[in-house]
């Protein structure tokens, strides 16, 4: 496929890169695999709009993966970072912005009685693993196909969508130990957790999943699915925990809980309640979060965890998110939802576009997508086309077809105009396109 207009800035970024960093970047992602093409490097973000190397401008659906609901640069976060980085980056100590960090999560997320803040999404759900192996004294963890709770080792095993499927390490670097103790079971098939159950009585520590998922592309949980989970850890005595890393602060003000209710044991979360700093945490039930050393046995730490300017931007970032925020991302995502699905179908591009609040993906299929396999039939090439005309035209989707799409406070009617200049070309290259 010819790509509609090179980068040379970005290329020459690319090329320097990749002499000094495994493939050029810092998430895999990020170096555009899935679809070719030049990585763009970004050097400003100001609202809705990102600014690449080259000078050129795109709205962004991207929002650095979720962290950015108030748009890039707000002036209120970055007033807060300023001054908190004024007063020193780093002290080792306590510091009073991670108690209002902490205060501002517990006030907004019933199930969360106490929280420990760590740097990384990856870092939450690791802990909040370790927390459940270590009280209830068992081993073992479900785990879904095709949710991603960051590169935890014994939950990088994806493999085997069959019932109770014992898991093999999805990468190298992983042993068969570090993944032996993780059941890898179907999205949405609450029959084979009861299986898992049924056939390792009480071995299984936990069931993790994320609250509604956004890494196979957009498959929000089944009428019941999220309930029937924690209805099956009860009864087993595991802990449920919900993975919020994307969906927390994201979907509603108090994230999925907010939206389905399902109290779960722990939760885990991460991107917005940083303001785009690394700053995320774990958190529940009191009696379970005080086996945390140093009240506790089970050992957790951080050098920067509840670091005062990451704290200090989660916290002006929250503080700002009030109903209206919400109300505001969730029509400018449903405007953009219909401009989307109204060009494909326009151009006869057989679509299903799946939404968990404001978060939305568009699979190119027309069957329902209730799990990674389904997520896996779409026709990929159509989005390659899709995403490249979008890009030329100065739009930055993610660069995958199994993602969610972020907006924010900040796509205004300019940046949704721009968008539906942008699709009748961007669908009419995904009808043209072939494998
Ligand atoms: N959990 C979920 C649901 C995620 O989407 C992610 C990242 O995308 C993570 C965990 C890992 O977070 P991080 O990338 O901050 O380590």
């Amino acid at each position: 496929m010819s790509l509609p207009y090179d980068a040379p800035v970005s290329q020459t970024l690319f090329d320097r890169a990749s002499l000094v960093t495994p493939g050029g970047v810092n998430s895999p992602v990020r170096a555009f695999k899935a679809v070719g093409g030049t990585p763009r490097f970004m050097v400003s973000g100001t609202g809705p709009y990102l600014t690449d190397a080259d000078g050129r401008e795109y709205v962004d659906l991207v929002c650095s993966w979720g962290p950015m609901i108030l748009g890039h640069a707000h002036p209120e976060v970055v007033a807060a970072v300023q001054e908190a980085v004024a007063r020193g980056t780093s002290f080792g100590t306590p510091g009073e912005g991670e108690v209002a960090l902490a205060e501002e999560i517990v006030a907004r997320i019933e199930p969360v009685e106490q929280v420990r803040l760590v740097s990384s999404g990856t870092e939450a759900t690791m802990s909040a693993i370790r927390l459940a192996r270590g009280f209830t004294g068992r081993a073992k963890v479900i785990k879904f196909a095709g949710c991603y709770h960051g590169h935890v080792d014994a939950l990088l095993a994806a493999a085997g969508s069959g019932l109770a499927t014992f898991a093999l390490p999805d990468t190298p670097g992983v042993t068969g130990a570090q993944a032996g103790d993780t059941i890898v079971l179907p999205y949405n098939d609450l029959d084979a957790v009861h299986a898992a159950f049924h056939a390792h009585p009480g071995e299984i520590a936990c069931v993790i999943t994320e609250a509604s998922p956004g890494n196979m592309g957009v498959v929000p949980p089944g009428e019941g699915f999220n309930a029937g989970l924690k209805a099956a850890c009860a009864k087993n005595g595991a802990l449920y925990i919900s993975d919020e890393v994307m969906t927390g602060f994201r979907t509603s003000k108090a994230g999925w809980y907010g939206v389905d209710g399902v109290k779960p044991d722990l939760m885990t979360f991460g991107k917005v309640m940083g303001g785009g700093f690394p700053a995320a945490a774990f958190g529940g039930r009191r009696d379970v979060m005080e086996h945390l050393a140093p009240v506790g046995p089970v050992y957790q730490a951080g050098t920067l965890s509840g670091n005062p300017v990451a704290t200090a931007a989660g916290l002006a970032q929250l503080r700002l998110l009030d109903d209206a925020a919400y109300e505001k991302v969730d029509a400018v995502s449903a405007e953009i939802q219909s401009l989307i699905t109204g060009a494909l179908t326009k151009e006869g591009v057989a679509h299903r576009l799946q939404t968990a609040s404001n978060m939305f993906s568009v699979f190119f299929t027309d069957r329902e997508v209730r799990n990674y396999d389904d997520a896996r039939t779409q026709e990929s090439f159509r989005f390659t086309a899709f995403f490249h005309s979008m890009l030329s035209q100065g739009v930055y989707l993610p660069p995958s077809a199994f993602e969610s799409y972020f907006v924010s406070t900040t796509h205004d009617a300019q940046a949704v105009e721009r968008i539906a200049a942008a699709l009748p070309a961007a669908a009419r290259a995904a009808a043209e396109a072939t494998a």
